[in-house]
């Protein structure tokens, strides 16, 4: 943090806001911004189109983009059509949840559809639309936020040619990812580890992989499939196009370790032995592009709003890839941001407090929602999968699509057990089994709320 100099900032134009990262959040908080007349600044320090893994999408995401008039689009795209996902258990059993959306008019759920997507492209077109909407653009590094007191009120950035210059503005976006710009320069809370922060994911993409060739929703070739072998050792299978298939295995950093293979080989391995729907599948390990990984990718910072900051997406929380939550979860928080920052006071100085209190509470429905949905999943697999396909299948369905805010996530029975079950089982985790055990709250769970 380097304090202004006065008669710099005197000569300095002062922006609406600077957005850090133009990937989901980033773009997608810009075009709302734009729509609410404000033209933001976007400083991202990679040259677009540019590889991101993470490619099924959520049911909710298919909303947004119409909202952002980008459905067209991305139709063009013939990305493969997901109607939903299938996950096998160790038995090679599936549960199955439909992509749905609620009728506006009667509230009925409508079979409907989203995509799987080649990331360097659907986040080239999000970029593209900002930009060609009037956002301004800037490929540099974003290197120090600048501070006045407890505001921050700028950023400093790096240019292309490696000078650095500061950059003044009323709210500062981070959008910057796993990069975690804010947190890691100590303005918002401390970052903490989340619950899957000692996973690894290893992943690359395969040909010849044999996908369901039906017509049924649950059958058709575009879905998402997940396979598990036990609790956090898994896989995803994700067709990006007629004939590239996403593919990674998710397993304990330490067994990882054990294993003592290159990645490479450890993914090959894993392919061919995880779950026997997930083998039959793959006739070849023959990588078509590099084998990547991450690692610690499951945190979470407090405190993310401030004067004259808020942090979106990534850059603040991300649980874990299992059930496809990150970019519908950076889309939809770059909307409530847009609105929040719509609403702040013009002269910022009229502001004592943080004017983003409001956008963190609302954030936190979503993210908590997400979280107890993969506990609940990860430590009752039976049960899940007893209310997924059951009488409470609607629930879970409105879960998957992401329809985590406000009144229709409040009524949602399902997601009402699960925060009870999951806060007993953190209880009981945190007493070292001195509380009453979550099982019992399971048993009552079971029989009555689901
Ligand atoms: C293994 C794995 C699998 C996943 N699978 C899925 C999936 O199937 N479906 C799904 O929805 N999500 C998935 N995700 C999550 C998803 O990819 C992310 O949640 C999503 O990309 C977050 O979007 P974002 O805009 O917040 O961050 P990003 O998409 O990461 O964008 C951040 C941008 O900020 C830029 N940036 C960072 N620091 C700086 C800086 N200092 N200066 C300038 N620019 C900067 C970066 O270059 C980047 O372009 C997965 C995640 C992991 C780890």
């Amino acid at each position: 943090m380097r304090p202004l100099a006065a008669n710099f900032r005197k000569n300095m134009k002062k922006r609406p806001v600077i957005i850090i990262g133009g990937g989901p959040a980033g773009s997608a908080t810009t075009l709302y911004l734009l729509q609410a007349g404000i033209q933001p600044l976007i400083i991202e320090r990679r040259s677009f189109p540019r590889y991101h893994i993470g490619e099924s999408l959520g049911g909710e995401c298919r909303g947004a983009l119409k909202l952002l008039g980008l459905e067209s689009e991305i139709f063009a795209q013939n990305y493969p059509v997901k109607h939903g996902v299938n996950v096998y258990d160790p038995n090679g059993v599936p549960f199955w949840v439909e992509v749905k959306r609620r009728c506006p008019e009667t509230n009925v759920l409508i079979p409907t559809a989203t995509w799987s997507v080649t990331r360097s492209s659907f986040d080239s077109i999000l970029l593209n639309a900002a930009r060609d909407r009037g956002a301004e653009y800037m490929e540099c590094e974003a290197v120090a936020p600048i501070q006045e007191g407890d505001r921050v009120t700028g950023l400093q950035i790096r240019t292309a040619a490696g000078a650095l210059e500061n950059l003044h503005c009323e709210v500062l976006a981070d959008c910057s990812g796993q990069g975690t710009f804010l947190a890691n320069r100590g303005i918002t809370g401390p970052k903490v580890k989340g619950g899957y922060a000692n996973q690894v994911a290893v992943y690359s993409q395969l040909g010849g992989v044999i996908c369901d060739a039906g017509t049924t929703p649950s059958t058709v070739a575009g879905n998402t499939l997940i396979f598990y072998k036990q609790k956090n050792h898994w896989a995803w299978m994700i067709p990006i196009s007629e004939t590239e298939t996403s593919l990674g295995v998710v397993v304990p950093a330490g067994y990882f370790k054990e294993q003592r293979l290159d990645k490479t080989e450890f993914l090959r391995t894993e392919l061919l032995s995880l779950n026997p729907d997930l083998t039959r599948r793959v006739t070849n390990t023959n990588f078509l592009e590099e084998v990547r990984t991450s690692t610690s990718y499951s945190y979470s910072a407090s405190n993310y709003t401030g004067k004259g900051f808020l942090c979106l997406g990534d850059s603040h929380e991300f649980t874990d890839p299992i059930f496809s939550f990150g970019v519908f979860l950076s889309m939809r928080e770059g909307e409530f941001a847009a609105e929040a920052i719509a609403k702040y006071p013009s002269e910022n100085g009229a502001s004592n407090g943080n004017p983003f209190v409001a956008y963190e509470v609302v954030n936190a429905q979503g993210q908590d929602a997400v979280r107890d949905l993969i506990g609940c999943f990860w430590e009752y697999p039976l049960v899940f999968t007893r209310v997924a396909s059951g009488s409470h299948q609607d629930d879970i369905t409105d879960l998957f699509a992401g329809r985590l805010y406000g009144e229709i996530v409040e009524k949602n029975v399902s997601r009402a057990a699960m925060r009870r079950l999951m806060v007993a089982r953190r209880a009981e985790a945190a007493s070292h089994g001195k509380a009453a055990p979550a099982s019992r709250q399971l048993k009552g769970l079971a029989s009555t709320t689901l």
